[in-house]
């Protein structure tokens, strides 16, 4: 090999490797994650706390119906609940989860056991869970410990709504921080269900009845 033809070898290796650069880098670009796609929450931070009712038997089903205790979102509600997140962690408090995305069918299971718009919305027009925009939870303490909000998580009764006044002033003031802080943050609460909590941004969503895959 001349030393002339070494070089224009090696300049051809470079334009190819700029050429393959500058292709991986549109390639980023293009691959942007819309507000609008369902991700994993554990793929975008590891400071939640989990207690994903559903994948126990510990709920009004008493069934166990979703294969692993994953927290499933549209990415704009990901983004969301992270930034809420953030706001607890500097009173030394973070969210605990109950449920996020939950497919249809699982919503028309409920349906039948719940048919009472008050606590469990109708499967024909859907929740907002199944549209990828909401979220069921509680704020925990530095060491684990959920705070006082009066009910127990899937209440069915007047005790669980925002409105109930017969509370120790604990339980209203953590009902109200969770409020004023998800609010502050994209999310409309719910008159009923003091954990309930629907992005504003994702109430016409898609419903969506996908099952994610466990690892
Ligand atoms: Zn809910």
């Amino acid at each position: 090999m001349t030393t002339t033809f070494r070089f224009l070898f090696s300049l051809g290796f470079f334009f190819v490797f700029l050429s393959c650069h500058s292709q991986s880098a549109i390639v980023t670009s293009k691959t942007e994650i819309a507000d609008t796609a369902f991700v994993n929450l554990k793929d975008y931070s590891l400071d939640f706390v989990y207690d994903m009712k559903y994948a126990t038997e510990d709920n009004f089903l008493k069934a166990k119906v979703y294969d692993c205790d994953e927290c499933f979102l549209r990415y704009k509600t990901v983004k969301a609940l992270i930034a809420a997140n953030e706001e607890f962690k500097e009173k030394g408090l973070r969210i605990k989860l109950f449920d996020c995305y939950r497919p249809l069918d699982i919503q028309k299971r409920m349906w039948t056991i719940v048919s009472n718009p008050e606590y469990v919305a109708d499967p024909s027009k859907g929740s907002i869970h199944n549209r990828g925009g909401a979220v069921d939870i509680t704020l925990v303490n530095k060491r684990g410990r959920e705070l006082k909000m009066g009910t127990s998580f899937d209440f069915f009764g007047p005790e669980a709504g925002h409105l109930y006044e017969d509370l120790p002033q604990k339980v209203k003031d953590n009902r109200a921080l969770l409020k004023e802080v998800m609010i502050a943050n994209g999310f409309n609460s719910f008159d009923s269900e003091w954990w309930h909590y629907n992005l504003k941004s994702g109430l016409k969503d898609k419903l969506s009845n996908e099952k994610w895959e466990c690892k």
